[in-house]
């Protein structure tokens, strides 16, 4: 029943820990090219459901699909080589490789290991790595910074928020068709948040077609990026729609005012 603007569907998705349903028979549609936003209380599972989609988890019951593919027992490996690629709340960032390095990290998604191996170790495929430089530079681009001429500069050196960047630049090289945000503005200031939120306009429209899920508390940000909300409470979806009707109704704001 999968229809053709819709990229990831899930039903009757439900994870539990132990006697937590962390996620209790979830039906999410996720449209071709929409922002999403992902929001509700603490503790409601947008993670989890980060986590299930990409692998990290797995499904006590139901369904997922991604692009047509049933992928509810994939691993995230095979997950990622489908097109979704995901950013984690807490840097992932080796400090001690380059920008370029920890971009390429991205790569492996779409490349076979051996030959994102060698694209790192240096040894062979220096078409594949200029490739990748390429792209880097190009998506690194899209943020309006010189970010672009610190390819080969140790991430170490980078500021919070140039970090923030090349973190999305990992997760956007080699076209994935889903991108999954989790909480963009964690770690910086409203400034740099404000930022980000242009840039993440700036992606979108530079690289047509990208469908992205984003988890945020900044609800500022959720209503000037996403197309529509999808709400959770306990695991389950309370209400969708935009985000200006989902934070007017009753249910939704009793779930707030209720943690
Ligand atoms: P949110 O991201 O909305 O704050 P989470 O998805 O992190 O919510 O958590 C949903 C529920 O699942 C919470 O009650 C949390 O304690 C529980 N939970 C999440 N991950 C685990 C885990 N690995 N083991 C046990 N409980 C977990």
């Amino acid at each position: 029943s999968l229809s053709n603007d819709v990229l990831l569907e899930s039903r009757g998705l439900t994870v539990r820990f132990g006697g937590l349903f962390a996620l209790n028979e979830l039906n999410i549609d996720v449209r071709n090219g929409e922002v999403l936003g992902l929001i509700g209380p603490n503790g409601s599972g947008k993670t989890t459901f980060l986590n299930v989609i990409s692998g990290v988890y797995s499904a006590s019951a139901g369904k997922i699909s991604l692009g047509g593919i049933d992928i509810t027992r994939e691993k995230a490996h095979n997950i990622s080589s489908y097109g979704l690629s995901r950013t984690f709340q807490r840097s992932r960032l080796c400090l001690s490789l380059s920008v370029f390095d920890n971009i390429a990290l991205g790569a492996q998604r779409t490349l076979n290991n051996g030959l994102w191996h060698n694209v790192v170790q240096r040894k062979a495929f220096a078409a594949e790595a200029r490739k990748i430089a390429e792209e880097a530079r190009e998506l690194l681009g899209v943020f309006n910074t010189a970010l672009p001429d610190k390819l080969f500069d140790p991430a170490i050196s980078l500021g919070m928020i140039d970090r923030r960047r090349v973190e999305i630049c990992r997760a956007l090289i080699g076209k994935p068709k889903l991108v999954l945000l989790d909480e963009p503005s964690a770690g910086m200031t409203h400034d740099e948040t404000d930022q980000v939120v242009d840039e993440i306009l700036g992606i979108r429209k530079s690289l047509g077609g990208l469908t992205i899920i984003i988890v945020e508390h900044e609800m500022g940000l959720i209503e000037r990026v996403t197309d529509r909300c999808v709400v959770l409470n306990y695991g389950k979806k309370i209400c969708e729609g935009k985000f200006r009707d989902v934070a007017a109704d009753p249910v939704v704001r009793e779930a707030y005012l209720g943690q």
